[in-house]
């Protein structure tokens, strides 16, 4: 019986999946709360099938699959906060939809499972950009409505035929998200133009920072002024 399991990335523990404990600190507790988070969001995308999106769906499953992303998160009590946010909105939407179990995934035939996967994981990185650019008040409504699409997919008995198509459709939704947040940061930040930067070792404190969240930068860069 494994204690977790996530292959989601790079380092995954011999090159297979962390099944003891995640190489990147990831704890089988805050893997089983991605799981329901990401289970959650595929009852989420049934509910919206069933009725509509709204700006507040929209926001929130972008929000909470940027979460599920490597490094993200691993604070139990906010995954928590917001498995029950995602599952709240999708009872509101539709009483009768259910969580979708991601064992169901991890234990499927591997074709299918490679190919739900590549699609999962395809559009948790949408997310991240989708994310980030909203934050900047840029959206785009078809990479908007893949989410729902892509999610109800995994959550959904189908075949090689029916994923095949999906899994390419996740790399133009994602050519598309990296235009938008590519817009997003221009037009916000302006055209990035090489820069000389000093490459002497100050002593410390430092703040390292990594990632494609500007608007977060331009903050800590402001609060950290002088
Ligand atoms: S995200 Fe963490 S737990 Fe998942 S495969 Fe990568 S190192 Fe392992």
């Amino acid at each position: 019986m494994k204690d977790m399991f996530c292959f989601q990335c790079e380092q995954t523990a011999k090159g297979t999946g962390c099944e003891v404990s995640g190489v990147c600190g990831k704890t089988p507790p805050v893997a089983d709360l991605q799981d329901k988070l990401v289970g959650a969001c595929i009852g989420l995308a049934k509910a919206v099938k069933k009725t509509a999106a709204t700006e507040a769906t929209d926001a929130c499953i972008k929000k909470a699959l940027f979460t599920t992303v490597t490094n993200v998160s691993f604070d139990e009590e906010s995954l928590k906060i917001m498995v029950d946010c995602v599952d709240k909105m999708k009872a509101e939407l539709d009483p009768a939809a259910v969580d979708y179990d991601m064992a169901k995934l991890w234990d499927d035939n591997e074709d299918i499972r490679s190919l739900k996967t590549l699609i999962l994981l395809g559009v948790k990185g949408v997310a991240a950009y989708a994310h980030h650019a909203a934050i900047l008040g840029y959206k785009d409504p078809i990479v908007d409505a893949f989410f729902y699409e892509a999610l109800d997919a995994v959550g959904s008995d189908l075949g090689m035929g029916e994923l095949l198509p999906l899994v390419l459709k996740t790399g133009e939704i994602n050519l598309a998200c990296m235009a938008l947040l590519d817009k997003a940061n221009t037009e916000t930040y302006g055209t990035p133009v090489p820069t000389e930067v000093p490459l002497t070792i100050e002593k410390g404190p430092f703040i390292i920072i990594t990632g494609h969240d500007l608007h977060d930068l331009k903050l800590l860069l402001e609060q950290t002024e002088g």
